[in-house]
C-alpha cells in the first residue's frame, strides 16, 4: 500500500517539479529583463567618444558622457589641479 502511494507521488511530483523550475527560470528571466530594459531603452551617444551609453536623468543628452570618459575626465582634472599646485 505504502510503496504504491509513493509511486503515484513520484509520477505526479516530477512534472510539478519540472514545471516549477521552468516557471522560476521564466520569472527570473522576466525580472532581469524588466530591470535591464529601462536602462538600455534610453541610449545616448557619449559627448566625448561617441559610444552608446545609458542616459542619465537630469543631464542633457548632449552633455552625457560614458563612465569610461567620466573616469578619464576626472583623472585629467585631478592631474591639472596637481600641475597648478606645482
Ligand atoms: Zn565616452
Amino acid at each position: 500500500m505504502l510503496s504504491k502511494g509513493s509511486g503515484w507521488l513520484m509520477i505526479i511530483g516530477t512534472p510539478i517539479t519540472v514545471l516549477g523550475t521552468v516557471f522560476l527560470i521564466y520569472t527570473y528571466d522576466e525580472v532581469i529583463r524588466r530591470t535591464v530594459v529601462p536602462l538600455s531603452e534610453e541610449l545616448v551617444r557619449c559627448a566625448l567618444c561617441g559610444k552608446l551609453t545609458p542616459r542619465v536623468a537630469g543631464i542633457n543628452p548632449e552633455d552625457t558622457i560614458c563612465s569610461r570618459c567620466k573616469k578619464e575626465v576626472s583623472r585629467g582634472i585631478r592631474r591639472m589641479k596637481k600641475k597648478k599646485r606645482l
